[in-house]
């Protein structure tokens, strides 16, 4: 069952670690390796009370402390929310629940505590700062989640793909400036025709209706692989409601690593995003205030980074082109030819 760093505390108005919440009970208890041997059922029952998730707002925290060491050997401790009956509590649609039912391919949990590098560091510092010094306020975090959540609950679309039908669809896709000559039946008449070429110009353009949707979209090639790994879920959130939000976050990101000492691989990009996703909600997906807010916050003084602990974010760009990509696809497939279907027409073309 999914495990979460943080939850909202309805008496403190907050989001909180586990941590900071039992340090904010007078709890001084912990210990690193049996952190909650000491908590006693008293505490046990506040959180159980008072905490909720922040992102749906189920019911039913626990403490629990997991097996693994953080960077600290220290064993971290999250709640976890579960009803009665054991059963993960979340709403089904939560980006912290566990459940198979739905599962959002675009959008991707960060958890801040998890940073060892300096671009890691860096990030979460920024954060720190942004929230110690009022920029992001404290519960943005939580809104941010919510926002998405109710965004995507009213745009999800029921995807039903063959892998088999790609191959049309690039077709389609990659001749979607061609003016059409190239297959004008008069090119027949050539005696060194490329019959080949000829039969696969044409079968690509001769559904008008469907040449002219693709025309108008803007896909990132997806290989099978993708497709097949995006298309174990029946459904998606259309992320394409997110599109300008998409390109302002790029060109937010691109600036800033552009301009940036550290050196980001995946697991930094991942913080970054949410951070600066984070940055633009805020700022309403304006870019020039997300970028001059960026700016003052680097420039504001260090703070302590434990504000930015264990706090759970997430960004709702991942694998934002291939989503998009095989939704695109997917508006279109009832005119898309299999790889079968086009082998025969091409022996019939060439009869
Ligand atoms: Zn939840």
């Amino acid at each position: 069952m999914r495990m979460s760093p943080s939850g909202f505390s309805l008496k403190y108005g907050k989001e909180v670690s586990p941590v900071h919440y039992l340090t904010l009970l007078g709890e001084n208890t912990i210990s690193h390796n049996m952190p909650l041997d000491k908590v006693n059922c008293e505490t046990r029952d506040t959180v159980f009370e008072d905490i909720i998730c922040p992102e749906c707002g189920a019911h039913g925290a626990r403490l629990v402390a997991s097996n693994h060491l953080d960077a600290n050997l220290q064993r971290q401790i999250y709640f976890r929310f579960v009803t009665e009956q054991g059963d993960d509590a979340h709403d089904r649609h939560c980006e912290l629940a566990d459940s198979a039912t739905y599962a959002d391919p675009s959008a991707s949990a960060v958890d801040f505590s998890q940073y060892r590098t300096a671009a890691g560091q860096f990030v979460v510092a920024q954060l720190a700062k942004a929230l110690s010094h009022g920029f992001i306020p404290h519960h943005a975090l939580t809104h941010f989640r919510r926002w998405h959540t109710d965004l995507k609950v009213n745009h999800l679309v029921g995807v039903e793909l063959d892998p088999a039908m790609l191959y049309h669809y690039f077709l389609v896709y990659s001749r979607r400036h061609d003016d059409g000559m190239y297959f004008h039946p008069k090119m027949l008449e050539l005696p060194n025709l490329d019959i080949d070429k000829f039969v696969i110009d044409r079968i690509a353009r001769e559904d008008t209706s469907l040449y002219k949707k693709i025309k108008t979209h803007d896909t990132l090639f997806v290989r099978h692989d993708d497709l097949r790994s995006l298309l174990s879920h029946t459904t998606l959130f259309d992320v394409r409601v997110l599109n300008d939000a998409f390109y302002t976050f790029s060109q937010l990101k691109s600036l800033v690593l552009a301009n940036t000492s550290h050196v980001f691989m995946a697991q930094e990009c991942k913080l970054l995003d949410a951070y600066l996703s984070l940055l633009l909600f805020v700022n309403d997906w304006c870019f020039k205030s997300a970028l001059f807010m960026y700016i003052d916050i680097v420039q504001s003084p260090s703070t302590d980074c434990r504000d930015a602990e264990n706090r759970m974010g997430f960004t709702p760009f991942s694998h934002y082109l291939k989503v998009k990509a095989l939704l695109n696809i997917n508006d279109v497939r009832h005119h898309l030819l299999t790889d079968n279907a086009i082998t025969v027409r091409k022996q019939e073309e060439k009869k």
